[in-house]
């Protein structure tokens, strides 16, 4: 079979890998849509190496079609030519987070799509079957590549305990920052004001906004105005009732502080490269809890039945390619070109 296999920072080769076979308990799959998100992108760049020791097939944002079921899956509705979306996280079931129920932080965790256990930009590929969801037959194949991506955003939306009717701020609008408005909308979370730099993000967002009724109005452009100003001025003068920092860069994480009213949170969803110069007073005087959200748990139901009724529309945010254009994918992200990327696996 044919996979994206990552062998060094800028070095993705298109090869021939050996077919895996499912053991006991697991399921062997048929990628059909993968994403490339935004830690692939790290990876692809050369950083975050000591998790990548050996190459490796990378994608862990996908959907799939069962082709072959292992001894002992009891789950009647795991049979193959099923579609399902995977949650790419080989846990262990044992350790205390696991037995905590907070398996997103299971101390023997191995990541597909990041591992040697294979990944989803492959011909095919074999996780557990308590890994797989199977899908509603009125999803997408597309929609299955999006559930995990929206899960990170359901995951910090729940972080973020806004209440309905309440107000937010999302700092930046790459893919988890989209999602995280798309959900908040769903919430029924009343004003959710975005601050993102890039114009063509911008213009997206604002086509989303007006499917969901959010208001183009809120889609700040942080180069053109001062983010804590306009936010105070948007909510009364009080600041959010929460702020995501889905950005990443170190001014997002002080707005988000600042532009939050006192007794309210601020969710660091983004995947830092660097460290930030942060004074804890900033904090103490605004009274603002400050959590990070990682990655999801028990979120891939929720995002799947929202996307039954039309809470995460893909319009306008992601686009396939073939696998041929990975790596010129990963430039074109680089470059901040492009939202969404799905390799469509089967394709070509
Ligand atoms: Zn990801
Ligand atoms: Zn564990």
């Amino acid at each position: 079979m044919r996979a994206a296999v990552l062998h060094n920072a800028r070095d993705l080769r298109i090869e021939e890998v050996p077919d895996p076979a499912p053991g006991p308990g697991e399921v062997l799959l048929r990628p059909r849509f993968t994403g490339l998100c935004g830690s692939d992108l790290h990876f692809w760049e050369g950083g975050l190496r000591e998790v990548l020791a050996d190459p490796v097939i990378l994608g862990h944002e996908f959907s799939a079609e069962i082709v072959e079921v292992g001894t002992g899956v009891a789950d009647a509705a795991i049979r193959p030519g099923a579609l399902v979306a995977v949650e790419p996280m080989w846990t262990c079931g044992q350790c205390a987070p696991c037995v905590r129920g907070t398996y997103n932080f299971c101390r023997n965790m191995t990541w597909h799509g990041l591992s040697p256990k294979g990944g989803g930009m492959s011909g095919l590929t074999v996780v557990r079957a308590d890994m797989v969801h199977v899908l509603p037959e009125s999803l997408t194949a597309v929609q299955g590549a999006l559930v995990e991506p929206v899960s990170v955003a359901h995951h910090c939306v729940t972080r973020a305990q806004v209440p309905a009717g309440g107000t937010a701020l999302v700092l930046g609008a790459g893919p988890i920052g989209i999602a995280t408005y798309l959900d908040l909308r769903a919430r029924g979370v009343e004003r959710v004001i975005v601050s993102e730099p890039s114009a063509d993000r911008r213009a997206a967002l604002a086509k989303l906004a007006d499917m969901t009724g959010g208001g183009a109005d809120l889609i700040l452009d942080p180069g053109a105005v001062d983010v804590v100003a306009a936010v105070r001025e948007l909510t009364g003068g009080e600041g959010v009732d929460a702020s995501v920092d889905a950005a990443g860069a170190e001014p997002a994480f002080h707005a988000g502080i600042a532009a939050t009213r006192p007794g309210g949170r601020m969710v660091t969803v983004a995947v830092y490269m660097k460290p930030v110069t942060f004074h804890p007073m900033a904090a103490f005087l605004g009274g603002v809890d400050i959590v990070a959200s990682c990655a999801y748990c028990n979120d891939f139901p929720a995002v799947i039945d929202g996307m039954v009724n039309g809470s995460y529309p893909l319009d306008g945010w992601v686009r396939p390619i073939p696998l041929e254009e990975v790596a010129a994918g990963f430039t074109a992200l680089e470059a901040g070109t492009e939202l969404k990327l799905l390799v469509d696996v089967q394709g070509s």
